[in-house]
């Protein structure tokens, strides 16, 4: 029987402010987070991580932890505008995402860097939360399997030895940020392909990897996903911002 404990990571984007950052904080931690319940995060901007630390700190024992939204594949250098996962684990960032679609559309990320970048981060102790996912043309023409099990196969290969320690993210292109969601069945169909892919890969251990979904998941859908077998949390982005809306997700898991 798989009980991993579930995490609920939220993806601020390219949104906040000093301001904003400080009362959406403020009500995280005034409200009820389920501590111990499930793993909460929440991936700031860059820039914002130092504040989101500082806030944690003197909160004190908060059960939210710090995510990054990206990470440098490089180790440290001449690569301007880049931040490297030591800098990240300077302000005690336990999460980064690799691979969000958006890095991969905008940034033209292949599965080899998104590859080398959860390496990076496994190498500093910090846990990537790797995004796989299909477009809406690519389910359309029955492509969804292969172009989910192409990407994570790329992590496969590269940090096969210690591929537990990862956390995968299913999030369709066409859910993300579209108030579309995956069914339930349909979420749950492709985490069972990744769930066996990871179980050819790690054996037994591939029980206690977690597959977040994500998607416009948000207060009113979150338990119908949550509770399917394959499911152990989710991504969150637009209903991150909301404290209602991402504690009331919290509370689903
Ligand atoms: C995301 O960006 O990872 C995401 C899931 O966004 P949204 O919840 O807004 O669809």
């Amino acid at each position: 029987m798989r009980s991993p404990k579930k995490l609920i990571a939220g993806n601020w984007k390219m949104n906040g402010s000093l301001e904003f950052n400080s009362t959406l904080m403020h009500s995280l931690l005034g409200g009820d987070l389920h501590a111990n319940a499930c793993d909460v995060a929440v991936c700031a901007p860059s820039v914002y991580l130092a504040q989101i630390h500082a806030l944690l700190l003197s909160a004190g024992s908060s059960p939210i932890h710090l995510g990054a939204q990206d990470i440098s594949a490089h180790e440290k250098g001449a690569y301007t505008g880049e931040i490297s996962v030591s800098m990240l684990k300077d302000f005690g960032v336990a999460y980064a995402i690799v691979g969000h679609s958006e890095r991969r559309q905008f940034h033209h990320e292949s599965d080899q860097l998104v590859a080398i970048k959860a390496e990076r981060a496994l190498s500093a102790g910090i846990t990537p939360i790797v995004c796989v996912g299909e477009t809406q043309q690519e389910r359309g023409v029955g492509l969804t399997e292969v172009i989910v099990k192409r990407q994570l196969a790329a992590v496969i290969h590269l940090v096969g030895h210690c591929i537990t320690e990862i956390v995968v993210a299913y999030e369709p292109v066409w859910a993300i940020g579209t108030g579309l969601t995956a069914t339930p069945e349909q979420a749950q169909s492709v985490h069972a392909v990744l769930r066996a892919q990871l179980r050819a890969a790690a054996g037994d251990g591939a029980q206690k990897i977690r597959i977040l979904y994500g998607g416009s998941m948000n207060a009113a859908n979150a338990k119908s996903l949550l509770s399917q077998p394959d499911i152990d949390g989710g991504l969150i982005g637009g209903a991150a911002l909301k404290a209602a809306d991402f504690l009331a997700i919290v509370a689903s898991a």
